[in-house]
């Protein structure tokens, strides 16, 4: 391996961005925190509408979640359909479910739009079904899926291997709605759509205060600068910093790691993913792969705050279980990131205060559902009528929150481990 923490993602970025820190005082309709797809969503759709915005970002642009992510742009949810309408109930389930069926739709159309250089590839996913247990959460959700009109296919063990190009799985569950991207170019391309929109972008710019000041919200930020606004949005899902320790409370932080091989060669790409899509497994431990447009196998699994060498023993035991006819990988790229899973494995929309509103807990699936509730939250907050999948919710503490984080964290890596042992 190269470098023990280089994303391939930021290695391999065309969209380019000059943007610079807030140092003055502006002032400004609404002040979006974080610049990830829902704060970038949010602020396009504004500007779209004739609203002044300014985004202000600790880091730099796609710093969070979604400049680490997989890539993979799926319909729905993490959480089975039926097990939505438990938690919400059937009409705002419903309505949750229509929106967020669309999710690769308005992602893939703003890629067209605004032409955004991302390796788009819509080519669908496969949830790839490990043995008995996995074909049967895959035979619930196709089922659950089919009733719901979604155009999705169960796919028995031979066609799945030949999709894959392994025998390891025992089918999969394609949805053809789907597809993969960069995922840092998706949030630098979305950027540079808001910046053509009129919206500011200010990089380097930590929101480290809010505080009221002559009716207005004032935002004062670590770069010097501050800003005025009516209304606020914090789109930090699980990377807040600083401020509402309450946000930070509302989720479990749970790693994921990834690992970015070099080109494969044309012979072994006739054989693995062919179709090139996006591959994520039934295993309570999940894991993850696809390649890039370069040809890279890229494998993830959970777990792996700093990144160790188990973590990699592992990935180039599980890659050559999955691919037997694979030379040992040099592994160029490993990178990992944060995961914010809500108490309900469901996004929520919190109003914080008058004026102020948070997006969080995507719970691993934000690509598209961040890209809806930042458009969302940006039509209810031009027309306080307009209906939002998402209903606003109090915001709720998870309770043991750090005992789950250590258990999540340490059951990947038992789970990693006895992998090795076997
Ligand atoms: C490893 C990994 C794999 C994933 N895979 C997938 C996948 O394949 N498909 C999928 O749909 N989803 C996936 N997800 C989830 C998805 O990436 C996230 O849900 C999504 O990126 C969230 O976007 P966001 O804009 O809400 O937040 P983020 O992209 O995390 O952005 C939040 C931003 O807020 C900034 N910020 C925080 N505090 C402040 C402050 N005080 N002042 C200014 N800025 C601040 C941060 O620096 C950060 O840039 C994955 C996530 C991870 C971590």
């Amino acid at each position: 391996m190269t470098d023990a923490n280089l994303s391939l993602w930021r290695a391999s970025a065309k969209e380019q961005l000059n943007l610079t820190s807030l140092n003055d005082s502006i002032q400004v309709d609404v002040a979006i925190i974080g610049a990830g797809y829902s704060g970038l969503s949010c602020a396009l759709t504004l500007a779209e509408k004739g609203v002044n915005v300014a985004v202000l970002e600790a880091n730099t642009v796609g710093f969070g979640g979604s400049g680490r992510n997989v890539g993979l742009v799926n319909a729905g949810l993490w959480m089975p359909p039926n097990e939505v309408e438990d938690a919400l109930g059937l009409d705002a389930s419903n309505l949750l479910y229509h929106a967020l069926a669309q999710a690769p739709d308005l992602v893939f159309s703003l890629i067209d739009e605004y032409k955004i250089d991302c390796e788009a590839t819509r080519n669908g996913t496969l949830h790839a079904g490990v043995g008995r247990v996995g074909m049967k959460q895959l035979e619930n959700r196709f089922l659950q899926l089919s009733q719901r009109q979604a155009p999705v296919v169960l796919l028995g063990e031979g066609e799945a291997r030949t999709r894959i190009g392994s025998n390891v799985f025992s089918g999969a569950l394609f949805d053809p709605r789907a597809g993969t991207i960069q995922p840092l170019s998706y949030a630098l391309g979305l950027a540079r759509a808001a910046l053509s929109q009129s919206v500011s972008i200010y990089q380097n710019s930590q929101v480290v205060s809010i505080d009221v000041h002559a009716q207005k919200w004032r935002l004062k930020c670590s770069s010097g600068g501050e800003v005025m606004a009516n209304k606020v949005v914090m789109a930090t899902n699980a990377y807040p910093e600083k401020l509402f320790p309450q946000i930070q409370q509302s989720f479990v932080p749970i790693q994921y790691s990834q690992f970015a091989s070099q080109a494969l060669p044309d012979d072994i790409l006739q054989h693995i993913l062919p179709n090139k899509e996006g591959v994520w497994d039934t295993c309570t431990v999940m894991s993850s792969l696809r390649l890039d447009q370069s040809g890279r196998l890229i494998f993830g699994g959970m777990g792996g705050a700093g990144l160790n060498t188990r973590l990699l023993d592992w990935a180039d035991k599980r890659v050559k279980q999955l691919f037997s006819q694979l030379p040992k990988l040099d592994w160029q790229y490993a990178w990992s990131g944060q995961i914010a899973f809500s108490h309900d494995h469901l996004p929520h929309c919190h109003q914080l205060d008058d004026g102020i509103y948070s997006l969080v807990g995507y719970s691993g699936r934000g690509i598209g559902p961040g890209t809806v509730m930042g458009k969302e939250l940006a039509r209810y907050l031009i027309n306080p009528e307009h209906k939002m999948p998402l209903q606003m919710t109090q915001i709720n503490k998870v309770s043991l929150r750090e005992m789950k984080r250590s258990f999540y964290e340490v059951g990947a890596h038992i789970y990693h481990y006895g992998q090795l042992l076997t």
